[in-house]
């Protein structure tokens, strides 16, 4: 037996005006500084205001955040006894406001122990809504969680079925002061979730068509959306396409490009949506090389050149490292500016965080460690290897 989820979702134009619908006693924001000094969270709270629900800001989520600002979060949680709490900004404000939302629920819980297989028992306190300010994570459409061991240096992917949002409100007004490079980056995190949900070992006939639509509608808006940030038609359907694709892999899972992208972020600080978009083509050759993948159907999907398996891929992967040229996303992780020697440095750590990321679980071809080493090495320069 399999589950869809996804939670009630309002988008399109003014969609934020789901807030005028909700009823309950005190609210909870857990957002960023940067989402806050943009006037955001004030145009929430007024909201909230016009229909008596008082709201508490937390605005002090990190890019990556860590286990400990989880717990911070969750004790300025506790203070305020709110019964809804709102994620308000980026993936990392969604996923803090979900990990400290279950530690508000459940204050036995450590944060790092959050996994998909016990029941938590969370709502007896509050629900949770996501209003995401980028258009990427589709956190706001998942229960996924992504907490960062700063200890370890080693990303955490995280999850359980009980965070999936219970209201998703996907306002494009949201996005329209995103920078180019941020459209970019956080675009392409979609684009690869919908690649990934496509072609992962749990894809399903439920989340197939999200990651095919989702696919088409990051290709046709995003180098618009990053053209003009004005656009608000293009901003409309990259936002949409960030939680259909969020729906997808939610619904299936992410792959080896997630796997290698987490272990990069983690250890060089490249921004989750380039960092994976920068392994994808690489891991679809890969897979591709191994047989019995999908990405010919996405080409085909695409109207790109498919006649056969590899034909698709290849046109997939181009198309790709086209689309990442438009937007003047680095091609190679020496293109991220790391030395030859830090590379070689840090190249066992790369791996082994690669080994103990879980998405590897649900790659349709899974490297060893010595395939990863020479995928590692083959995205690091773009010199073709021997997989
Ligand atoms: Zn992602």
């Amino acid at each position: 037996m399999w589950y869809f989820s996804s939670p009630q979702i309002a988008f399109g134009e003014d969609a934020l005006s789901r807030l005028d619908e909700l009823k309950g006693r005190q609210a909870f924001i857990v957002t960023d500084a940067n989402v806050a000094r943009l006037g955001l969270v004030r145009r929430v709270q007024e909201r909230l205001d016009n229909v008596g629900i008082p709201s508490a800001v937390f605005a002090e989520v990190e890019p990556d955040p860590s286990l400990q600002t989880v717990r911070r979060c969750a004790a300025a949680m506790a203070e305020q006894n709110p019964d809804w709490v709102i994620g308000l900004g980026g993936g990392s404000c969604i996923d803090a406001a979900k990990a400290a939302w279950l530690l508000y629920e459940r204050p036995d819980i450590d944060p790092a122990g959050i996994n998909p297989f016990d029941f938590f028992g969370v709502r007896a306190k509050a629900r949770l809504i996501a209003i995401p300010t980028t258009s990427g994570t589709g956190s706001e459409a998942t229960w996924a969680v992504v907490l960062t061991d700063t200890a370890e240096q080693r990303k955490l992917a995280l999850g359980a079925r009980e965070l999936l949002p219970d209201i998703a409100i996907v306002d494009p007004a949201f996005t329209l002061s995103l920078p180019p490079a941020l459209t970019a980056d956080t675009g392409l995190d979609a684009l690869t979730h919908a690649v990934e949900g496509y072609t992962s070992t749990w894809r399903n006939d439920f989340s197939d068509g999200l990651c095919l639509k989702a696919i088409q509608l990051v290709l046709t808006y995003l180098p618009r959306a990053f053209a003009n940030g004005g656009d608000t038609e293009a901003r409309e359907h990259l936002h949409n396409a960030a939680a259909i694709a969020g729906l997808g892999f939610g619904n299936s899972m992410t792959a080896l490009a997630h796997d290698m992208g987490h272990a990069l972020g983690a250890l060089f600080h490249t921004p989750h949506g380039r960092a994976v978009s920068l392994c994808l083509p690489y891991t679809i050759e890969f897979t591709a090389h191994g047989g019995g993948s999908r990405y010919y159907e996405i080409a085909r999907f695409l109207h790109l050149p498919a006649r056969d398996e590899a034909e698709g891929a290849a046109s997939l992967a181009a198309a790709i490292r086209d689309l990442r040229r438009t937007l003047n996303e680095p091609a190679t992780i020496r293109d991220l500016g790391v030395t030859p020697a830090a590379f070689a440095e840090t190249l066992p750590h790369l791996i082994t965080n690669a080994e103990l990321d879980t998405d590897i679980v649900t790659s349709p071809r899974q490297p060893d460690r010595d395939q990863l080493q020479r995928l590692f090495e083959y995205t690091y320069e773009g010199k073709r290897v021997d997989f």
